[in-house]
C-alpha cells in the first residue's frame, strides 16, 4: 500500500528527539510523500531543514496559518511572498480561518487569506485551507474568490454533506484525517455519499491521532488507520483508497512531481 500524507507538521519540535526513527516508521508504513504545511515565519527554517534531510519524503508548502495572524501579519506575509518568489513550493498553505482560538481578529484573518489566495492564483498553486469552527464562512469566501484554476484541499474536513458537496463542486478536495476514526466525528454521514475521487488523506501530525492511538502524538505512520476506515465507510479495500487518494494528491501538487 502506497500512501501520501497531504498534511503533516513533521518539522514540529515534538519530533526533534526521535525524528530519524519516526521517518523509518513512516517509510515502513508505506508513506511515500509528506506534504508539510507552513505555520508562521519561525517554522520556515525547521520545515526547510526537514526537506533537506529527507528530500525523497518531505515537500514544503508556504503560507501563514490563521492562528498566527497577529499584529505583524503583513511583515510575515512579506517574508513568505519573498520565499514563494525564490524557489518552488507545493502549495500555499496552511491558510484559512479559525474561530476556535480567537474570534476577535476575523477581519485580519480574512485579509491575510485574501492576500494568500491572490498569490495562489497568480502562481497557479493549490491552496491548503484550515477552517476550524469557520467552515461555512470559509466555503463562502472561496466560492466568491473562486476561478476556473483555483484548486486545493479543505484540510481536516469535518463539515456536513451539504458543505462537502459545495466544496467538491468547486473542484476542491476533502482532506480526511484521524477524525474519520472517531465515533462522533460525523464523517460516516459524509464519506459514503461523496465519491472517492474527491478525497485525499492526511494526518495533521503531531495532532489528531486516529483510533487506536487517539490522544498520543500523531505521525504519518498512522495513515494506514485512516485509509482502513475510509475503505470501511466506502466498502472497498484500503489499498484502493490508498491508490486513488495518492494519485489525486500528486495530481494536485504536480508542480513538484512533474
Ligand atoms: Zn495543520
Amino acid at each position: 500500500m502506497q500512501l501520501i500524507d497531504t498534511h503533516a507538521h513533521i518539522y514540529s519540535s515534538k519530533f526533534d528527539a526521535d525524528r530519524d526513527q519516526v521517518m523509518e516508521e513512516i517509510r515502513a508504513a508505506g508513506v511515500s510523500k509528506i506534504f508539510m504545511p507552513n505555520v508562521d515565519v519561525d517554522s520556515i527554517d525547521r520545515m526547510l531543514d526537514c526537506e533537506a534531510r529527507y528530500r525523497d519524503l518531505c515537500v514544503p508548502m508556504m503560507g501563514l496559518h490563521p492562528c498566527e495572524v497577529g499584529d505583524d501579519f503583513e511583515a510575515q506575509l512579506q517574508v513568505m511572498e519573498n520565499w514563494l518568489n525564490t524557489r518552488p513550493f507545493a502549495a500555499v498553505g496552511e491558510i484559512g480561518t479559525d474561530l476556535y482560538w480567537d474570534k476577535t481578529n476575523l477581519d485580519r484573518q480574512l485579509k491575510a487569506l485574501e492576500i494568500q489566495v491572490g498569490w495562489a492564483k497568480a502562481k497557479e498553486l493549490p491552496i491548503v485551507l484550515h477552517c476550524r469552527e469557520s467552515m461555512e464562512l470559509t466555503i463562502e469566501f472561496i466560492e466568491k474568490a473562486h476561478n476556473s484554476k483555483l484548486r486545493g484541499i479543505f484540510h481536516c474536513f469535518t463539515g456536513t454533506l451539504v458543505q462537502a458537496k459545495r466544496i467538491v463542486e468547486m473542484g476542491f478536495l476533502l482532506g480526511i484525517g484521524g477524525v474519520v476514526t472517531y465515533k462522533n466525528g460525523g464523517l460516516d454521514q459524509v464519506i459514503p455519499y461523496i465519491g472517492l475521487e474527491h478525497l485525499v488523506l492526511e494526518t495533521d501530525a503531531p495532532y489528531l491521532s486516529p483510533v487506536p492511538h487517539r490522544g498520543k502524538r500523531n505521525s504519518p505512520a498512522n495513515l494506514p488507520f485512516v485509509a482502513e476506515r475510509v475503505g470501511a465507510l466506502l466498502q472497498i479495500p484500503a489499498a484502493l483508497v490508498a491508490e486513488a487518494t495518492s494519485a489525486q494528491a500528486l495530481q494536485l501538487f504536480t508542480r513538484i512531481e512533474k
